[in-house]
């Protein structure tokens, strides 16, 4: 459920007449709910009841913004980063760093030694040339680094292919297979102290079953862990829950499913759960508000042209992904129509022959679903304005990051000397 609602045939976010933002602050605009990003997070705690002490490492590269972190900050959410400055955001942001989960491929000695220094609560490390040089800055900085491995489970997501990470030839974690020696290997390196065990496959799961395969495997991988004598306390069980973008399809399994099927899995396993969700929490809490520059006749279907594009919201060229596109101010009339943005590409295409509310030039449409990995993606491709972001908590609203304009893109740049002459 979100708070992006009709009220006297206008949409909302919870009190605020979308028209009122979109009035002030121009379009396109990003515009987040706090109501819908407190209730993602009681769901989640609530469906994990039972569960002792779980640590929910909320995602940062999801949605990043301040704002965004500090209120879940506030709701006692952890991090998961994938960066030094993710951590660094995350920090700045309130949330404590023994809540800090560094995930990530391709760690840097700088992001690693600045880790330490903070001391976050657990590195999930990727492969044993990590572990290597994790140990080494470790012991150089005098510390010993909290350590899992992200393993891979090799069982098949069912989502987009660019959201897949848990397939074997993925470029994610190490095989399951290979884990034990990978741990072995670990406990011998003086800078590691091993604690854990992390497990991450994929994104926008729309279905339990290969979660539960997954889960499955990384607890007889425990239990032989402890049998070799590794003293094995976190199990980190990542992100991935689906959420609903169209919603005449199926459902994603609910939160509730999902904690049910967590604690009939891990009932034994005897660890604290660490939990990474990113879309979940955020997903369905922000909206992409645009408006329509105007309507072009097409071959088959018109072209609804909004002041959004594929800079701004990237997820449909990118991922093939669908959101709902609703008018602000429905007339009740329906069209097909496809709706594109204004930069030169094909891919910038939002939809293609979509029943949806009819618009014509002038009016204000909103892209459901946008909290995640939509703003935290946007670029200023084209001379495009970074589109700016609106956060709405009941009655009152506050620009959480402004528009950049033109003006800065510019001055950000630099003409170097032997050009001066002549620019
Ligand atoms: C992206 C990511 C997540 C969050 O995924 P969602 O699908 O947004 O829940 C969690 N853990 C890791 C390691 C990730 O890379």
């Amino acid at each position: 459920m979100d708070h992006f609602q009709l009220r006297n045939g206008e949409l909302y976010c919870e009190d605020v007449p979308l028209a009122e933002i979109a009035e002030a602050v121009e379009t396109p605009a990003y515009i987040y709910s706090t109501a819908t990003l407190v209730r993602h997070v009681e769901v989640l705690q609530s469906a994990l009841h039972g569960i002792p002490n779980p640590l929910i490492a909320y995602a940062v590269k999801a949605n990043p913004n301040a704002a965004v972190l500090a209120t879940l900050a506030q709701l006692g959410l952890g991090a998961d980063v994938v960066s030094g400055g993710e951590i660094q955001r995350s920090l700045a942001a309130g949330i404590p760093a023994e809540k800090i989960v560094f995930s990530g491929v391709g760690k840097t000695e700088a992001e690693m030694r600045y880790a330490l220094e903070v001391g976050v609560f657990q590195f999930n490390l990727e492969s044993l040339d990590e572990a290597d040089t994790l140990s080494s800055v470790a012991t150089s900085t005098g510390v010993r680094a909290p350590v899992a491995f992200r393993v891979n489970p090799d069982v098949a997501a069912d989502t987009h292919a660019k959201i897949t990470t848990g397939v074997a030839e993925s470029k994610f974690g190490i095989a399951i297979d290979d884990a034990p020696a990978a741990y072995a290997h670990a406990s011998a390196l003086p800078g590691l102290s091993i604690q854990g065990v992390a497990v991450h496959i994929g994104s926008q799961l729309t279905n339990l079953a290969p979660l539960e395969q997954a889960f499955t495997k990384v607890g007889e991988l425990i239990a032989k862990l402890r049998s070799e004598g590794r003293d094995i306390r976190v199990a980190d069980l990542g992100g991935g829950l689906g959420v609903p973008y169209n919603p005449d399809l199926p459902h994603p399994p609910s939160p509730e499913d999902y904690g049910e099927m967590v604690r009939r899995i891990t009932r034994d396993w005897d660890v604290r759960l660490l939990f990474e969700p990113g879309r979940l929490i955020v997903g369905n809490a922000g909206v992409l508000l645009s408006r329509v520059v105007r309507v072009k006749p097409g071959a088959a279907h018109p072209f609804v042209i909004v002041d959004a594009a594929m800079n701004d919201l990237m997820r449909p060229a990118l991922y093939d992904a669908w959101h709902k596109i609703d008018a602000v101010r429905p007339t009740g009339e329906q069209w097909t129509a496809n709706v594109v943005g204004p930069v030169c590409e094909t891919g910038d295409t939002f939809a293609t022959a979509r029943k949806m509310d009819r618009t014509s030039a002038g009016d204000l449409v909103a892209f459901k679903t946008a909290g995640a990995y939509a703003a935290a993606m946007s670029s200023t491709y084209n001379s495009r304005p970074l589109t700016p972001e609106v956060l709405v908590d009941g009655s009152s609203w506050a620009i959480i990051r402004p528009r950049v304009g033109i003006e800065s893109l510019i001055a950000a740049d630099r003409i170097p000397d032997w050009l001066k002459a002549t620019a």
